[in-house]
C-alpha cells in the first residue's frame, strides 16, 4: 500500500473544466499488478453482476466503499456497481433485477439473500435544472438539498458527486485497474478524509455528510482533514433539514456498529451530537456527572457487546440515553402536577419520546418495549409475591435487569447503595428470568452485526429478507439521499 501513489499510473481521456479543486482533470489509473486487490475477495454475485454488463459492451466498476474497504484490508459490508448503462438497460440484462428508488433510481440484482445494487453513473445538475424545481430528473428543496436525483452522465461526474475522495474509487474489471480520480489512494494511505469539492457546499447539500465524516473517521481510523473539521460546528444545525427517518438510519450506524464511545466523543466535540439529541444537550457539559456517565456507559457496553458478538437492540440504546430527561421530567410532574409516580413515568414518557421523535424517528417497536423497560424499573423496586413472578416472566425482565445495572454504575452517590442492593437481589433470581425479548431476533429483528459489518436493520428488514428469502433495502448510494 505504502508505496501505491508513487508507482506509475496511466492516464485516461481528459474531462471537462470547472472542476472542483481536488478532482483530477485526469484520472489515475492504478493497474492490477500495482495495487492489492484481487478477484478473490470480491464475492461471486459482484463479479457476476460485472462481468455481465461487460459482456454485454457496458462499463462495469465496483465503487466506493468496498473499494476503499479492500485496500484497507477490511472486508467490505456491500459491493455496489455502478455503470453506464441505464437502470432499465440494467433490468434487461438480469431477470433477477428489480428497480428501486424515485429521488435515486437504482437496479437490484437479487441472488436469494444477497443483494448487488447497481447504479448508473449520476451526472451534473445544470444550471437550468437546479433554477427550475419541477424538473423531472433532479429536484433541490428549499434549502438547496437535493430530494430527487436521476440526472445521468459520466463516470469523471459520478466521481464528483460522491463525498470524500476515498470514496471515489472505482475497480475496473475490464482489466482489474482503480481508476482514482481525486487522488483516494493517496489519502487512504496517508490515512485522511478529504472532501471532494469545498466542504461547506457539499455540507450545505447534504447535511449527513458530516455524520459520515464522522463515522468515517472512526470507522477507518483517519483523521479529518481541516478543511473537512473545521466547518462542522457552524454547520452542525443544518441537520435540523434532513428528514428523521434518515437520521434514525444514521443513528444506528454510528452507535450501533461498534464505534459507539468514538462517535460519541467526536460528534459531541463538533456539536452534532447535540442536534442528533437535543434533550441530552444539558448534560454533555458536565462528564463527571451521572447522566453524562450513563450516556457513555450505554455506548461502551454496546460497543462491547458488539465485539462479543452479542445482541444489541435499539429500544435498549434508546431508553439508556432518554433515562435522565425522563427523571428531569417525572420529578417537575411531581413537584408541580402532583402525579404519582406511575403516572409521572407515564406521561414523562410519552413528553420525552415525543420530544426526541422530532429529530430521530425511532419507531414505535423500539420506543415500547423502551418505555416498557423504564415501567419496569419501578416496578423492580417494590416486587414481592405474585408480583415478582410477572415481573421474572416479563420478556424486557432481562433487558430491564441490565438497566438496572447500568443505573446502579453511574448513580449519584446518594442512590447508589440503594440501587446496588437492588441490582444484588435481582441479580439472585436471574436464573428465573426467561430469555429476554430483547436478545431475540425474533422479536426485534435487530440481531447484531459481527464485527465489521451492518449495524442492525432497526426497520425490522431482518425479519422479512428471512421470511421471503430475499430483498434488502438498501439505501442509495451517492448525494443528496
Ligand atoms: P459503508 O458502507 O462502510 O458505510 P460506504 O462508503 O460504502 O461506507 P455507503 O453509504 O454504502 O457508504 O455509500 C456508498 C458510496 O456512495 C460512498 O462510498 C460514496 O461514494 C457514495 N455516497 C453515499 N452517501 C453519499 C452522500 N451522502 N454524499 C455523497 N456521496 C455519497
Ligand atoms: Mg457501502
Amino acid at each position: 500500500m505504502k508505496a501505491l501513489a508513487k508507482r506509475m499510473m496511466s492516464r485516461t481521456a481528459p474531462t471537462a473544466a470547472s472542476l472542483p479543486a481536488n478532482i483530477l482533470a485526469t484520472p489515475l489509473v492504478i493497474p492490477r499488478d500495482r495495487h492489492s486487490i484481487s478477484r478473490k475477495q470480491i464475492p461471486e454475485h459482484a463479479l457476476k453482476v460485472l462481468y455481465r454488463l461487460h459482456n454485454e459492451g457496458f462499463d462495469a466498476y465496483l465503487v466506493g466503499g468496498c473499494v476503499r474497504d479492500m485496500l484497507l484490508g477490511i472486508t467490505p459490508k456491500d459491493f455496489d456497481v455502478a455503470t453506464n448503462a441505464k437502470p432499465e438497460q440494467v433490468r434487461n440484462l438480469f431477470r433477477n433485477c428489480r428497480l428501486v428508488g424515485r429521488r435515486f433510481r437504482l437496479a437490484h440484482i437479487v441472488f436469494g439473500r444477497d443483494v448487488i445494487e447497481v447504479a448508473t453513473f449520476r451526472g451534473h445538475h445544470t444550471d437550468e435544472e437546479d433554477e427550475h424545481h419541477d424538473d423531472k430528473k433532479s429536484k433541490r428543496n428549499d434549502h438547496g438539498m437535493l430530494v430527487r436525483d436521476n440526472v445521468y452522465g459520466a463516470i469523471e461526474e459520478d466521481a464528483q458527486r460522491r463525498d470524500f475522495t476515498v470514496n471515489a474509487l472505482y475497480y475496473n474489471i475490464a482489466d482489474f485497474s482503480i481508476v482514482d480520480f481525486a487522488h483516494g489512494v493517496r489519502d487512504i494511505e496517508a490515512g485522511v478524509l478529504r472532501m471532494i469539492g469545498d466542504p461547506i457546499a457539499r455540507y450545505r447539500e447534504d447535511p449527513v455528510r458530516m455524520l459520515r465524516a464522522v463515522r468515517f473517521a472512526t470507522k477507518l481510523n483517519m483523521r479529518l482533514d481541516d478543511s473537512v473539521s473545521k466547518p462542522l460546528k457552524e454547520c452542525a444545525p443544518l441537520l435540523q433539514n434532513i428528514p428523521p427517518a434518515r437520521l434514525f438510519d444514521e443513528v444506528l450506524k454510528l452507535f450501533a456498529a461498534g464505534k459507539g464511545v468514538a462517535n460519541f466523543d467526536m460528534l459531541s466535540d463538533y456539536g452534532l451530537f447535540q442536534q442528533l439529541f437535543p434533550v441530552l444537550k444539558p448534560y454533555l457539559n458536565a462528564p463527571e456527572q451521572p447522566p453524562y456517565q450513563m450516556i457513555r456507559k450505554t455506548f461502551a457496553d454496546t460497543d462491547v457487546r458488539i465485539r462479543n458478538d452479542q445482541r444489541i437492540t435499539p429500544a435498549y440504546l434508546f431508553a439508556a440515553l432518554l433515562w435522565w430527561p425522563l427523571q428531569a421530567r417525572m420529578e417537575q410532574l411531581q413537584q408541580e402536577g402532583g402525579f404519582s409516580p406511575i403516572d409521572a413515568m407515564n406521561l414523562a414518557a410519552a413528553d420525552v419520546i415525543g420530544r426526541q421523535v422530532q429529530r430521530i424517528a425511532i419507531p414505535k417497536r423500539f420506543t415500547i418495549p423502551a418505555r416498557e423497560i423504564w415501567q419496569l424499573q419501578q416496578r423492580m423496586e417494590r416486587a414481592k409475591g405474585k408480583r415478582l413472578q410477572s415481573i421474572l416472566g416479563h420478556p424486557r425482565c432481562r433487558a430491564a435487569f441490565d438497566f438496572l445495572l447500568l443505573r446502579a454504575a453511574t448513580a449519584p452517590a446518594a442512590e447508589r447503595i440503594q440501587l446496588q442492593q437492588q441490582a444484588e437481589y435481582w441479580n439472585k433470581l436471574q436464573p428465573q428470568m426467561i430469555p429476554s425479548l430483547d436478545n431475540d431476533a425474533e422479536a426485534d429483528s435487530d440481531s447484531p452485526p459481527p464485527q465489521g459489518a451492518q449495524p442492525p436493520r432497526a426497520d425490522g428488514e431482518q425479519k422479512r429478507r428471512g421470511r421471503r428469502g430475499g430483498r434488502r433495502r438498501r439505501k442509495p448510494s451517492v448525494a443528496g439521499e
